[in-house]
């Protein structure tokens, strides 16, 4: 598969800061990345670099197949990392116009980028007169013009109602629908989930997880367990192969798996060991849980 953009090693520093620490990962053609982390966590400056709008401290990163110009790559990228700016007295078309003047590009584009974000029947109103989404739909329409290999948007829903986070991430679906690749930083675990193929996780610069999100988010759950005998459960329990680690909350055990497991035959195996329990129930854990999880194992290793 084709990759986009390559980071390899990527430190900045700003004085004792470290904002992105040794970060390395690979954008490869036709995916939905998502770049996902709480706020402060580089996610914002990565993005500034790959643009040439923040200089890195050290590390690397290509476009395309390497060869290519930082500058002559980023003709084939549209990026959106600040909040719309047109002028508030023109029509939305003719802001896209001035744009496409800018770049040196064909006008033919316009009502097709226009319809894209669903603006098509606004193409004739004043850019001030829209709503924040609709700027955020025209931002869109006006980086795609000149049709990109890759679109990038940091936090492309902040500050938007339901409705106009809906409209922005079903956009954005379309736009991957049709073949452009994205990538996109944003602080909300479920943005990623509902709109990324893959992410990379970060917190405070540096790299917890990267790979498909439906791996990130796949758990195998937990078992929540009472019996009148806590010792012996836990020792059967900390030797057990599909057992990852026990919690003991007052009477409550949580144990964590690392396989699936049926309820019922877990029951049956602690039964022929002589454990009676008094409580067995086998949860998932809910994906802001496993987010948690995720940073937390960080702290950690610290
Ligand atoms: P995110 O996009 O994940 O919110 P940022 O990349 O904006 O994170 O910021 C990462 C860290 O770098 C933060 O601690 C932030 O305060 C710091 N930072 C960002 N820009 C600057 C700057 N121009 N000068 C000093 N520190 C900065």
């Amino acid at each position: 598969m084709d990759t986009i953009l390559n980071i390899s090693n990527l430190t900045k520093q700003y004085g004792n800061l470290t904002a992105v620490n040794n970060l390395s990962f690979t954008i490869k053609k036709g995916n939905v990345y998502g770049i996902l982390g709480p706020n402060g966590s580089g996610k914002s400056t990565t993005l500034g670099i790959t643009l040439n709008v923040v200089n890195k401290t050290s590390g690397d990163f290509s476009w395309f197949d390497g060869q290519t110009s930082t500058h002559d790559a980023l003709k084939k990228v549209g990026a959106i990392i600040e909040r719309p700016n047109f002028y508030p007295y023109m029509s939305a078309y003719k802001n896209l116009k001035l744009v496409c003047k800018i770049k040196g590009i064909t006008e033919e584009k316009i009502d097709e980028k226009l319809e894209l974000v669903g603006l098509l029947d606004r193409k004739d109103s004043k850019f001030k007169t829209f709503s924040l989404g609709m700027k955020q739909r025209l931002a869109i329409a006006s980086a795609l013009l000149n049709d990109p290999e890759i679109l990038i948007l940091d936090e492309p829903t902040n500050g938007l109602d339901p409705q106009g986070i809906h409209q922005i991430r079903a956009i954005i679906k379309d736009i991957a629908s049709q073949g452009t690749t994205i990538l996109l930083a944003s602080h909300l675990l479920d943005e990623v989930e509902k709109v990324c193929s893959h992410v990379v996780v970060l917190r405070k610069g540096n790299k917890l997880y990267e790979g498909p999100v439906d791996q990130m988010i796949s758990s195998d759950g937990f078992f929540e367990l009472k019996c009148d005998n806590n010792t012996a459960l836990l020792d059967y329990l900390n030797t057990h192969p599909n057992i990852k680690n026990t919690k003991v909350t007052e009477d409550l055990i949580t144990a964590f798996l690392n396989a699936p497991t049926s309820a019922a035959s877990f029951n049956k195996e602690l039964l022929d060991k002589g454990i009676a329990l008094s409580h067995l129930v086998l949860r998932k854990e809910s994906l802001e849980e496993q987010f948690l999880q995720l940073t937390d194992n960080l702290e950690d290793k610290n």
